[in-house]
C-alpha cells in the first residue's frame, strides 16, 4: 500500500465577522487530497481541511511534509489497513522538538487526510476507526454539542446578535458560545444580557469567548467581576496563551470555569498549560484543536496524557467545530464538541446526515470523516 499523490491548494475562508483579536477577512485554510493505492480495493482518496484561525500551510505541506510521506515504500498496517501513526512518525523524523507553530498545522491536515483514507479502505465512519484505535470501543451513541456564533460584524447590532442566536436555538442547540472583549465591560455585559433572555436566564448554557484580550491578572479580574453573576458556563481565553501566571491569578481569584488551550499546539505544550496553568480538572476545559497540534496522533496522546495527570475526559473540549473533531469527540468521548453554527460560513456546520437534536448530534455512517456530504467544503475538495 503506497501513497501516489498529495496535493495541496490554499482556499480563502474570507468573512466579515472578526472577534477581540482578529478579522476574518483575509484567513486562508489548506485544503488537501492524499490518493492512496491500496492495491485490492483500487485507489483511495482522504481528504483534510485546515483547522480555522492560522492560515494555509502550502510551503511547508510541499516542500518538507508532502516529500517524506511519499517515500514511504508500504503505509500498510494492522487488519489490511493504512498505518497513520507509521506515516506519522515519518512525517516528524528530523524535526527538532519545541517550535510547533504552523508546523503543527500542516503536519495536522495532512494527518487528517490520511485518517480519512483509512477509515474509508476500513469502510467505517472514522468515529468508529478512533473508537477502535483509542478508546476500547466505547464512543458516544449521541455526541454532546453546542453553538458558536455571535461574532462582530460591521454596522452590526444587538438586535442581530439576538436573532443570529434565536436561529441557532431554532436548529436545536441548547449552549450557546458568543464572543466578547471587543468593546468594553459594559459592551460585554450588553451582550451576554441579551442573549441570556434568548436562555431562560440560564448562564450555564453560555459560554464567552474574550480571545486572549487580557494582559494583566488586573484586567482579567475586572472580567471577573464583571461577568461573575451571570455564572457563565466557561471564560474563555482570557489571556495570551503562554501567561499560566495570569491564568494561575485568575483560577485562584474566579470559581467559575475557565477555557483554554485553542492556541497551544503539542503535547509537551498542553503538558506544560496542565502543570503551570492553575487549571482545575473539575471544571475547567482544555480545548487543544487536533487539526492544528499535529493531528489525531498527537491528539490521542494529549487525552492521554491529560487522563494520566487527572484531567477526565468530559473536559477535553476541541477548538473550531471541524468535521475531524466530530468524530474525535465522538470516538474518544470527549466533553462536548463546537460547532460554527452559521451555515452559510464554509466551515459551518457538520455533514449533512448528522441530525442535531436537544444539544445532541447522531453518529455519522458514511466511511470516513465525511467531506462529502457537506456541501461548501466539498465543493472546494472535489477540485482536488
Ligand atoms: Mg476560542
Amino acid at each position: 500500500m503506497r501513497i501516489k499523490d498529495i496535493r495541496e491548494r490554499p482556499v480563502s475562508l474570507s468573512d466579515p465577522m472578526s472577534n477581540a483579536g482578529i478579522s476574518y477577512l483575509e484567513m486562508t485554510a489548506s485544503a488537501v487530497a492524499i490518493d492512496i493505492d491500496t492495491g485490492e480495493k483500487g485507489m483511495i482518496t482522504g481528504y483534510g481541511f485546515s483547522s480555522v484561525g492560522r492560515y494555509a500551510q502550502s510551503g511547508l505541506i510541499s516542500e518538507r511534509f508532502a516529500p517524506r510521506l511519499l517515500a514511504i515504500e508500504d503505509v500498510e498496517g494492522a487488519n489490511c489497513g493504512l498505518d497513520p501513526v507509521r506515516c506519522w512518525a515519518t512525517m516528524m523524523a528530523n524535526e527538532k522538538p519545541g517550535g510547533d507553530g504552523d508546523r503543527a498545522g500542516a503536519v495536522g491536515v495532512l494527518d487528517m487526510a490520511l485518517w480519512d483514507a483509512a477509515a474509508k479502505i476500513r469502510g467505517i465512519p472514522l468515529w468508529q476507526l478512533l473508537s477502535e484505535s483509542y478508546n476500547e470501543g466505547n464512543f458516544h451513541k449521541r455526541v454532546p454539542v453546542y453553538a458558536t456564533g455571535g461574532h462582530y460584524y460591521p454596522n452590526s447590532d444587538l438586535e442581530a446578535l439576538k436573532d443570529e442566536i434565536k436561529g441557532y436555538l431554532d436548529q436545536g442547540y441548547d449552549r450557546i458560545k458568543i464572543k466578547c472583549g471587543q468593546g468594553d465591560l459594559a459592551d460585554d455585559c450588553t451582550r451576554i444580557e441579551a442573549v441570556l433572555a434568548l436562555l431562560d436566564g440560564d448562564g450555564s448554557r453560555l459560554a464567552v469567548d474574550v480571545n486572549c484580550m487580557c494582559s494583566t491578572s488586573g484586567t482579567t479580574q475586572e472580567m471577573a467581576d464583571a461577568y461573575a453573576p451571570y455564572k457563565l458556563a466557561w471564560i474563555e481565553e482570557p489571556g495570551h496563551p503562554h501567561d499560566f501566571e495570569l491564568l494561575t491569578a485568575l483560577t485562584g481569584y474566579y470559581d467559575g470555569p475557565i477555557a483554554t488551550g485553542e492556541n497551544l499546539f503539542s503535547m509537551s505544550e498542553t503538558y506544560n498549560l496542565l502543570s503551570y496553568g492553575g487549571l482545575r480538572p473539575d471544571r475547567d476545559m482544555v480545548q487543544v484543536d487536533p487539526a492544528l497540534s499535529y493531528g489525531m496522533v498527537e491528539y490521542a496522546n494529549i487525552v492521554r496524557l491529560a487522563e494520566a495527570g487527572g484531567w477526565p475526559r468530559s473536559q477535553m473540549v476541541p477548538h473550531a467545530g471541524h468535521l475531524l473533531a466530530y468524530h474525535a469527540v465522538a470516538g474518544l468521548q470527549l466533553g462536548a464538541h463546537e460547532i460554527a453554527a452559521r451555515r452559510d460560513f464554509i466551515l459551518g456546520g457538520l455533514q449533512d446526515e448528522v441530525l442535531i437534536e436537544d444539544g445532541t448530534g447522531s453518529l455519522p455512517q458514511t466511511p470516513g470523516i465525511g467531506f462529502e456530504s457537506h456541501a461548501q467544503l466539498w465543493a472546494l475538495l472535489k477540485e482536488l
